[in-house]
């Protein structure tokens, strides 16, 4: 019986370390216990960057004013573009 545990300790070691091996290299099949919400759950954003500070930010984050202009706060947007 302790074999088994030292096993599983063993498989678990195993594929924790192959994880971090290959960040981001998934081929298809989630391994389990991985965050479902990390890459491949989630619909890439598109990135916009402000005209005052030129921060990058998601484009349904950022604030744009009536002529077309990005801008990543309220604050920036009163001021506007460099
Ligand atoms: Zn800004």
């Amino acid at each position: 019986m302790k074999y088994l545990i030292v096993l599983a300790l063993l498989a678990y070691l195993y594929f924790t370390w192959r994880k971090q091996r290959r960040p981001g290299a998934g081929g298809g099949k989630a391994a389990p216990g991985a965050n479902p919400a990390s890459d491949a759950g989630q619909a890439p954003q598109e990135m916009v960057r402000c005209d005052h500070c030129g921060l990058h930010l998601p484009r349904n984050e950022s604030l744009t004013d009536g002529r077309g202009h990005v801008f990543c706060s309220s604050q920036h947007r009163d001021q506007g573009g460099a």
